[in-house]
């Protein structure tokens, strides 16, 4: 973990967003370094569980990760978006938030069964995004062997409890 402090040096901490008491990592700054975007990609690659067929990326910023990932992983890319938003005829998943539900979507032609798929995003929280994006997929047939985020907050229990649905969860960088 200490290896990845230069990429940690490239994320901020915005207080009170979205709302107060919160401390938002901020990674569009790392984004904007091309070294430390190049380097992420680099270290994620090289902890991949291979070989995959897929990586799906999580709405929005897990996009940007699992596009550049599908490259080194020579994989294509599977959009888990929010419900509502995909063209085609998808399959939805629920998931709880704070305060009510919110749902994810994936094209229900994505995938055949036994695609292998590799999940992605860029910050597991409480993991109740990840885990509903992990339902999806294997509701579609797909073998999920593990995550990849760049950001975990481990206080928040997410990547256990990810793990305790059966695949390997491994992150860059951890703000306890
Ligand atoms: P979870 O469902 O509680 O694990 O929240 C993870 C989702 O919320 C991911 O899609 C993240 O992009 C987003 N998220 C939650 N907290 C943060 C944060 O501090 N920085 C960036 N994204 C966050």
């Amino acid at each position: 973990m200490a290896d990845n402090d230069d990429l940690k040096a490239l994320i901020r901490t915005i207080p009170d967003f979205p709302k107060p008491g919160i401390q938002f990592r901020d990674i569009t700054t790392l984004l904007l370094d091309a070294h430390g975007f190049a380097q992420t990609i680099t270290r994620m690659a090289a902890t991949t569980l291979g070989p995959i067929d897929l990586i799906a990326g999580i709405e929005a910023r897990g996009f940007l990760f699992a596009a550049a990932l599908a490259r080194p992983l020579n994989a294509g890319v599977l959009l888990i978006r929010k419900d509502g938003k995909l063209p085609g005829a998808t399959i939805a998943e629920d998931y709880a938030l704070e305060y009510g539900i919110d749902r994810i979507a994936m094209h229900a032609d994505a995938l055949t069964p036994g695609k292998r798929v590799l999940l992605v995003d860029d910050l597991i929280a409480t993991g109740g995004t990840a885990r509903a994006a992990l339902r999806l997929l294997r509701k579609a047939g797909a073998v999920v062997e593990q995550a990849q985020f760049l950001v975990d907050l481990p206080d928040l229990g997410g990547a256990d409890a990810l793990r305790s649905d059966g695949i390997t969860v491994d992150s860059l960088i951890a703000y306890p």
